[in-house]
C-alpha cells in the first residue's frame, strides 16, 4: 500500500519562528482556517511585539501601494482584513482601531508670521504657524487608519491560542529536502514541525536557510511618543509632514499619529543599518530624538516638553527591506514546507493579515486565494542569481 505524499495533507505541526506583526497574523490565520484549524506554536526571542511591530506608527492606507500592482492587491485585502478583525476582535477597545484623517503639512524653516486666520483644514491642536502652505488632504476616514500597533500585534496572537516559546531560532532542520524542526538555542531537543515560518523582520537573514537565496537588511528609524497637556483635544488627524530644518538641509518627511489613548506619537529619522542580534538592546540616536522633539514642538504648543508635554517613550527599530522594494512571502525554494514572510518595510502593520491569510491558506490548501503570491515567491532571487552568475 502507498502512502500518500506528506504534501496532499494539512502539516499538523507548525512552528513560527518571530512574534512581530507577520508571526502573529500568520498564526492567528492558521488557527481560524475554516477547513483544518492549526494552532500553531510561536517561537519568539524577546517577547512579542518587541521590535518594530510594537514600535510602528500603526497608520493603515487602503491605496497608497497602488503604484505597484502586487503590493497594491495585498494592501487593499490587508486593509478590509483589518476593518474585519477591528469587528472580530473589538479593535476600538482592544488596540484603538479608528478610522482618521490624513493631511499632508508643510512645516515652514522658519516660522513667519501667524496667519490671521488658520487655514480651515487644520486641526484645532496645530499651531496656525506650523504651515507654511494650505494643508493638502492625503486621505479620509474611507481610506485611513490607525491603531496601537503593539496591542494589535498581542491582541492577534492571543486570539490564535498559539503557544509561544521564548527562545532564539539558531536553525532550521531539514531532512531529504523536506523541513523537520527547528533548533531553539538551549533546548537539547529539536522542536519537531511539518510546517515551519519564518517571520523574523530585519533578523531573517540571520539564518542561513534564507540568507541561501535572499537579502534582508535593516533601516533604522526613530519614534517618540507624549502625552500633551490637553489630551482630549487632540484630535483623529494624522499628518505627514515635509521639513527642512535650516535652507540647503535634507527634507525630512516625519509623520505624527495622535492615538486615542490621548497619547501622540512622531516618527522620522531614517538611516541605513542592520539592527543588533538582540532586539531589547535597540536604543535611539540622541540626535534624532532631539530632532523629533523639535519637529513635535513646531507643530503644535501642546507637543513641546518645556510646555508640560509628558515622554512616554524615545525609541527606535529597524524595517525589514529587500534588495527589490517588494516583501517576500511564500515557501523556500529547496526546503518543502519551510515557509517565510519578511520584507514588509514601511507596510508590515497594513499587510501583515493579508500576508498570514495568504500564507495560512498555503500551508494548509496548498494554494493561496486571497492575494496572489507569485510576485513576492523567494524564488524569485534565484532567478536573478543565476542570471547574474550566468
Ligand atoms: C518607525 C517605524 C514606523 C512604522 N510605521 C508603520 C505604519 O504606520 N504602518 C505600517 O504598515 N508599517 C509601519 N512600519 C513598518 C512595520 O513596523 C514593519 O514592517 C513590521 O513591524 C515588520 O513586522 P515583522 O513581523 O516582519 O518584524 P518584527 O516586528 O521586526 O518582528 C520580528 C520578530 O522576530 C524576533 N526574532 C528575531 N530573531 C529571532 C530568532 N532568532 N528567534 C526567534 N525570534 C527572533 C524579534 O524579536 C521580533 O519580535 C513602521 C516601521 C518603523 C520602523
Amino acid at each position: 500500500m502507498s502512502a500518500a505524499p506528506a504534501a496532499a495533507s494539512p502539516p499538523r505541526r507548525v512552528v513560527i519562528c518571530g512574534g512581530g506583526v507577520v508571526g502573529a497574523c500568520t498564526a492567528y490565520f492558521l488557527s481560524t482556517h475554516a477547513a483544518s484549524p492549526t494552532v500553531p506554536t510561536l517561537v519568539e526571542k524577546c517577547a512579542p511585539a518587541c521590535a518594530a511591530s510594537g514600535k510602528a506608527g500603526g497608520f493603515l492606507a487602503l491605496d497608497w501601494c497602488d503604484s505597484t500592482p502586487a503590493l497594491s492587491r495585498l494592501a487593499r485585502a490587508s486593509f478590509a482584513l483589518h476593518r474585519r478583525l477591528a469587528d472580530a476582535l473589538g479593535g476600538a477597545d482592544a488596540y484603538g482601531f479608528r478610522p482618521v484623517h490624513t493631511l499632508s503639512v508643510l512645516l515652514p524653516t522658519h516660522p513667519g508670521p501667524a496667519p490671521a486666520s488658520p487655514h480651515p483644514r487644520l486641526p484645532p491642536w496645530v499651531d496656525p504657524s506650523a504651515s507654511a502652505a494650505p494643508p493638502r488632504e492625503l486621505g479620509t476616514p474611507d481610506t485611513t487608519a490607525q491603531f496601537h500597533p503593539g496591542l494589535f500585534t498581542k491582541a492577534v496572537l492571543a486570539a490564535s491560542g498559539a503557544e509561544v516559546v521564548i527562545g532564539e531560532v539558531e536553525r532550521v532542520v531539514a531532512r531529504d529536502g523536506r523541513v523537520a524542526g527547528v533548533v531553539v538555542k538551549g533546548r537539547d531537543a529539536v522542536v519537531d514541525a511539518d510546517a515551519v515560518v519564518l517571520a523574523l523582520g530585519p533578523w531573517s537573514g540571520r539564518l542561513e536557510v534564507v540568507r541561501e537565496v535572499f537579502d534582508v537588511s535593516g533601516l533604522k528609524a526613530h519614534s517618540i511618543v507624549l502625552r500633551p497637556r490637553e489630551p482630549e483635544k487632540i484630535t483623529p488627524h494624522c499628518l505627514f509632514l515635509s521639513y527642512q530644518p535650516e535652507p540647503g538641509a535634507k527634507m525630512l518627511d516625519p509623520e505624527v499619529y495622535p492615538r486615542p489613548t490621548g497619547e501622540v506619537y512622531i516618527c522620522g529619522m531614517s538611516k541605513d543599518e542592520n539592527p543588533p542580534d538582540d532586539p531589547a538592546t535597540i536604543t535611539g540616536e540622541p540626535d534624532s530624538i532631539a530632532m523629533l522633539h523639535k519637529i513635535a514642538g513646531k507643530v503644535s504648543s501642546q507637543l513641546k516638553k518645556e510646555e508640560g508635554a509628558e515622554v512616554v517613550a524615545e525609541q527606535a527599530c529597524y524595517l525589514p527591506c529587500t534588495t527589490d522594494g517588494l516583501p517576500v512571502i511564500g515557501e523556500i525554494p529547496g526546503v518543502k514546507g519551510c515557509y517565510v514572510a519578511t520584507g514588509h518595510s514601511c507596510w508590515g502593520i497594513l499587510n501583515g493579515p493579508a500576508t498570514g491569510a495568504a500564507l495560512a491558506e498555503l500551508i494548509l490548501d496548498g494554494k493561496s486565494k486571497i492575494v496572489g503570491l507569485d510576485p513576492f515567491s523567494p524564488a524569485r532571487f534565484l532567478k536573478r542569481r543565476s542570471r547574474r552568475g550566468a
